[in-house]
């Protein structure tokens, strides 16, 4: 790292910060975990407010680095209790981000995004529609979970990356903002309560596999029919998605959730929307699975009113 270069300060991971404070500034071990704290626990909005770093220290890092948070441009809440954000970045890019509170309010999950729009694509989302802008750094993507647990005042228990984008075409930063949701001097949020979902990148699962955390996986199949899903997702036309499944859930503790389809629209080609309509063959689904003794839940769609759940999520850079 350059640090006559101003770098985002959120977007460093733990050993970039190290190496700034430590190996570049020539400071003590234990300012990391200051600015950690600050950044990360306390939401520090500018280097000033780290009032326990001397000022020489203060301004040293706002000379190698910048501190922005970003801000919510819009925000809606649905009747069954979900809210959606509109979450704008410093160069103005913004992606939704939703909060989803449990119905007897112990949980709180947020849905975050890891790219503004996605490339992948699939002809049922709003998002892959709406093309792909740009990847989001690590601190832009736990700066959204940070933002809906204040707007709701609780503590946030779960996270998903299931917003827009496509995780695994952003790895690295995509690991390092779940790393840093889970840290101690992070959002301390249990790695069995953080997934990741993923449309099906093979690389990506397999380089998934072999990380050490206990994140959970979560694939978007869509059809288990290779030829519908070729389809319907053109982003991962030809990967062998079935077999390379089989293989990552061998031996491991799988879960099948099926998720109704959630309307969208889209202005000037309605004929190519897909209609929704109450699905008498989900139990059909559901029962063949359990034959099959796989465990299976249907899952609520939560926020759909807002355009806010699987599948709704737009880019809006206005
Ligand atoms: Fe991208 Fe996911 Fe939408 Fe497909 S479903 S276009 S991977 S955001």
């Amino acid at each position: 790292m350059d640090a006559r270069t101003p770098v985002d300060i959120k977007a460093l991971t733990h050993a970039q910060l190290e190496e700034l404070l430590i190996g570049q500034l020539g400071q003590a071990r234990f300012r990391v975990k200051q600015v950690e704290q600050w950044l990360w626990q306390k939401g520090a909005a500018s280097f000033d407010d780290m009032t326990n770093l001397s000022k020489d220290l203060r301004a040293q890092l706002a000379q190698a680095c910048t501190l922005q948070l970003p801000q919510v441009a819009a925000r809606q809440q649905s009747a069954d209790g979900t809210r959606k954000y509109l979450v704008r970045f410093a160069d103005g890019v913004a992606v939704e981000t939703v909060g989803i509170p449990s119905h007897d309010g112990s949980r709180l999950t947020v849905c975050f995004s890891t790219q503004a729009g996605c490339a992948m694509g699939c002809t049922f989302c709003a998002t892959g529609w709406g093309g792909f802008t740009r990847n989001l750094n690590a601190g832009e993507m736990v700066e959204q979970v940070r933002l809906v647990g204040a707007d709701f005042g609780k503590r946030v228990t779960n996270v998903v990356a299931m917003g827009q984008g496509e995780p695994f075409a952003n790895y690295e930063a995509s690991l390092e903002a779940l790393r840093r949701i889970n840290a101690e001097l992070g959002l301390g949020i249990g790695a069995r309560h953080i997934t990741l979902s993923s449309c099906g990148i093979i690389s990506g699962i397999e380089r998934f596999a072999r990380e050490p955390e206990q994140f959970t996986l979560a694939i978007s199949l869509h059809s288990a029919v290779q030829e519908t899903r070729d389809a319907i997702m053109p982003g991962v036309k030809g990967h062998p998605q079935l077999e390379a499944l089989v293989d990552f859930c061998s031996g491991m503790l799988c879960h099948v959730n099926l998720i109704p389809l959630n309307p969208i629209k889209r202005s000037g080609d309605a004929s190519q929307a897909y209609v929704m309509e109450p699905s008498p063959r989900m139990p059909e689904f559901k029962s063949a699975l359990e034959r099959a003794g796989i465990q299976v839940s249907v899952r609520d769609s939560r926020g759909s009113d807002i355009d806010g759940a699987c599948g709704q999520l737009i880019q809006n850079l206005s």
